[in-house]
């Protein structure tokens, strides 16, 4: 049935490479999603989210949102801020830029806390913010930037937010279903991701998975949102199971499939195998004399931020071309102040896959005639 699937390895930060069988799990008979079969296959999905950052059932929940990675962020910001307290985001990359850009569409009271992007946040400057301004009530970060692949400390940074009573949120998008999290253990009070980075299952579905007694308390908090109210949408699936409008079906049918695959894999198992297409990445670069932005001890085992050769010859969407044309999708930078490329490590690959791509990406370098290997000329180091 599915022999006519092309199989693309996409390096891109997600969606990524899926399996046929989570691909064909969306093929189902028509259902409507009120349905109480549905609401059941709901709360399997739910409970098992919770289950794979080794929550609590009791103490934790999922929520499910229609949508891409960004209404966690949306989401978790507008809905958790009681009146007249601030938002604290430590910031050193494009994902927790985004989250200040939220606090601006919203005007949430926040504080921008900023660190270059090649660098980990300084956590006694995080810590002298939250003793001077008391009235912060949630601290926001990013836990693997991907825009760069660094890795940051978030059990440090939720150690220090619990220390001052805030609210820790982490944008777990591009770790959750790769590198083990344990919520209690790296002191996260809500984290998020959508179905089509680490479960490699398809777009459309986030979820946010959090502590349920603060969501409950966030009932009285100021409603700045309808849509993507997290205590409402809470409040509907406990009542009724559902979600509060339409669910996106198939992509719910093909998550279920990944959760399947997920446990059968393991844990452990799947995050050795990402750890492997990782170290095949740098491999592959390091051969052809490609360096890095990010230093690799800080680097969070799924990014690769690569600098572009300092080459008259090189340019990035003719080598994209090339690759894509031949079943591999590699992606731009997120870096104001560098030139760089990223490849990643999520998704349905193994090592070969990666193996075969830098087979590709070598012709791509000789057909423009990129030196190799590769210039990187005026640079002191
Ligand atoms: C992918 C990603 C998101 C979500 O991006 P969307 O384009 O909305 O799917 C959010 N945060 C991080 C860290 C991500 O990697």
């Amino acid at each position: 049935m599915n022999e006519s699937i092309k199989r693309n390895i996409l390096l891109n930060p997600g969606p990524s490479t899926t399996t046929d069988t989570v691909k064909m799990a969306q093929v189902v008979p028509d259902i409507c999603p009120r349905e109480k079969e549905f609401a059941a296959l709901m709360k399997d999905l739910r409970r098992d989210l919770v289950k794979i950052v080794h929550g609590d059932q009791e103490k934790y929940t999922s929520v499910l949102f229609c949508g891409s990675g960004t209404i966690n962020i949306d989401v978790c910001l507008n809905s958790l801020l009681p009146e007249n307290k601030k938002i604290l985001i430590v910031n050193n990359g494009a994902y927790s830029q985004r989250a200040v850009e939220i606090c601006c569409y919203y005007g949430l009271p926040h504080i921008d806390l900023q660190f270059p992007a090649d660098q980990l946040p300084d956590l006694q400057l995080v810590e002298k913010t939250l003793a001077e301004n008391r009235d912060i009530a949630l601290v926001h970060t990013t836990h693997n930037e991907t825009g760069t692949g660094i890795l940051n400390p978030i059990r440090e940074i939720g150690e220090l937010a619990h220390r001052y009573q805030a609210v820790f949120t982490v944008d777990t998008t591009s770790t959750l279903a790769m590198r083990p999290i344990d919520m209690e253990a790296e002191n996260i009070d809500f984290c998020m991701a959508s179905a089509q980075k680490g479960l490699m299952a398809m777009t459309g579905l986030s979820f946010i998975i959090g502590n349920r007694a603060i969501i409950e308390r966030s009932r009285l908090y100021p409603r700045r949102s309808y849509y993507c109210n997290l205590y409402l949408q809470y409040d509907c699936f406990e009542k009724t199971g559902e979600m509060h409008f339409t669910p996106p079906v198939q992509t719910i049918y093909a998550t279920l499939q990944a959760l399947k695959e997920y446990f059968a894999e393991g844990e452990t198992e799947k995050w050795n195998r990402h750890t492997r297409v990782f170290n095949a990445i740098h491999e592959g670069l390091e051969e052809l004399g490609f360096r890095d932005l990010i230093r690799r001890e800080w680097q969070a085992g799924l990014v690769v931020s690569v600098l572009y050769p300092e080459d008259e010859n090189w340019d990035f969407e003719k080598i994209h071309d090339y690759c894509y044309e031949r079943g591999f999708t590699i992606y731009p930078g997120k870096v104001a102040r560098a030139n760089t490329f990223r490849l990643c490590a999520l998704g349905a690959i193994d090592e070969q896959d990666i193996r075969d791509f830098f087979v590709v990406l070598r012709e791509a370098l000789q057909k423009y005639q990129v030196a190799i290997p590769i210039k990187y000329a005026g640079r002191a180091e």
